[in-house]
């Protein structure tokens, strides 16, 4: 698809951030561009479309800016994973580890019913702990996770085989 190459052409790549030998992916330079911005929602719209999907689970921080848009557009309802402490509701809770420590992440009780069709969005997997952990919030309420969708994908380090099997389907591979 053409639209790709516009979409890889405005992520940013910020060498040393937020640490040494990280090369950062920077979203936020896509967003600056709407066509560039609005090809990305399109393409996972024209996925997703038609395929009864009843939610969109979107991953803070950057799952929060693509998540949206296509929950509206193939009319699903959007629900967000968030960071500790953060709903104010009752909450489940998912414990990942990290490089270094550990993460959370939380969704509200009642956001999602046994039996739904979830999506789960998030602008990049890298080693995949954070997609699986909001894949096992959603599994363990009853839903039916169909799908992650990610912009960008790290391919090397392998986060798509921590997903036990589920589908990952990225539009960007960066190496
Ligand atoms: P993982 O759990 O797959 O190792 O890391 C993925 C999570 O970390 C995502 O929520 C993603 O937003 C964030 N992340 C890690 N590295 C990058 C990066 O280079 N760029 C961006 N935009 N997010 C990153």
């Amino acid at each position: 698809d053409p639209r790709i190459h516009g979409i890889q052409t405005k992520i940013r790549v910020v060498p040393d951030f937020p640490k040494q030998g990280i090369m950062f992916q920077d979203i936020t330079t896509l967003l600056l561009d709407p066509k560039a911005f609005k090809d990305t929602i399109d393409l996972f719209v024209e996925r997703y479309k038609g395929k009864n999907i009843s939610v969109v689970a979107g991953i803070e921080a950057r799952g929060f800016i693509f998540g949206p848009p296509i929950a509206l557009a193939i009319g699903a309802k959007f629900v967000p994973l968030r960071k500790p402490k953060k709903l104010p509701g009752k909450v489940i809770s998912e414990e990942y580890i990290l490089e270094y420590g550990r993460d959370c992440l939380e969704m509200h009780v009642g956001a999602v019913e046994a039996g739904e069709r979830a999506l789960v969005v998030d602008d990049l997997i890298a080693t995949g702990g954070t997609l699986c952990a909001a894949m096992n919030l959603l599994e363990r309420v009853g839903a039916e996770v169909v799908e992650c969708a990610c912009v960008i994908e790290l391919p090397d380090l392998k986060g798509r085989e921590r997903l036990n099997g589920k589908p990952l389907y990225v539009l960007v591979e960066s190496h």
